[in-house]
């Protein structure tokens, strides 16, 4: 329930507001899914998808995934657009079907 609030701005001077929780996850709001996504660092997308650094920025430069790169020039990556994105036989072991009703 003590869920913290980080502020980011981006490099676009946008405000993002980043919620984590207990275990240190991060959410926040996709412009691109247009609702709240995990959002992960780069390292974290490393580890998840297995896709090399310099893979996930070509990706984020032509939108392949949702990465939002902050003013301090850290990139964070939106979870959805990372684990669409990758062989669905891939995270079978990891199933956890996410179906909060909370946004219309
Ligand atoms: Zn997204």
């Amino acid at each position: 329930m003590n869920a913290k609030k980080i502020l980011i701005t981006t490099e676009s001077h946008e405000i993002f507001v980043l919620r984590t929780d207990r275990r240190d996850r991060a959410y926040g709001h996709c412009r691109e899914c247009d609702r709240e996504v995990e959002i992960v660092t780069l390292d974290q997308a490393i580890s998840i998808s297995g896709i090399r650094t310099r893979d996930l920025v070509r990706m984020a430069e032509i939108s392949e995934i949702h990465a939002i790169e902050t003013e301090t020039g850290h990139l964070l990556v939106c979870k959805d657009s990372l684990t669409a994105g990758t062989d669905p036989t891939e995270r079978s072991s990891n199933e956890s079907h996410k179906s909060h009703g909370t946004s219309e």
